[in-house]
């Protein structure tokens, strides 16, 4: 828990079912546990005070009765939600997380759309390399073949990153 920030005042609210939902207020996960509408599943060792109680410092905490959600989220196309998707990676050469572009895999020229199993994050030389080619004329490959993207894997994913304690319970 050392890696923990002092300034992190979010926390992950689960289901019923532990099934993550999002990142909530840290007010808002107080409000939750006080009116023992959520449990405690994640906390630093160090206690916080709420009303007139002494509670830990929630980091993940868990609804008791089970709220249903939509199953399917239509997330649009932007950069950042591509780039999050692709793990901040370019999915040709793999190494370069800096300077992402969108690449759409069949390009525009050719009747390529900007949907999500038409695009991937593409670092500016190997989009430069690519240019209006096809993937093979281009003597490229992808790492991935592009989809589209989970609630979970683009919000919540992207929101994570850097606490183990959040990590555990989202998909890898
Ligand atoms: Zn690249």
């Amino acid at each position: 828990m050392s890696a923990v920030r002092l300034t992190m005042t979010k926390v992950l609210l689960l289901n019923a079912t532990y099934e993550p939902l999002s990142f909530v207020s840290l007010r808002r996960a107080i409000v939750l546990l006080l009116k023992d509408k959520a449990e405690v599943v994640e906390a630093l060792e160090r206690q916080l005070r709420a009303s007139t109680r002494e509670m830990p410092y929630p980091l993940v905490i868990r609804l008791i009765t089970y709220v249903p959600v939509p199953r399917r989220v239509n997330i649009p196309v932007t950069r950042k939600t591509l780039f999050a998707r692709d793990n901040h990676e370019c999915q040709y050469c793999g190494t370069s997380r800096s300077k992402l572009t969108l690449d759409h895999v069949v390009p525009r020229s050719r009747g390529g759309k900007t949907e999500w199993t038409n695009v991937v994050a593409a670092c500016e030389s190997c989009n430069r390399k690519k240019a209006d080619k096809l993937t093979p004329e281009a003597k490229m490959t992808l790492r991935r073949p592009p989809f589209r993207p989970t609630y979970v894997t683009v919000v919540l994913l992207g929101q994570a990153q850097g606490n183990e304690a959040w990590a555990r319970y989202l998909p890898v």
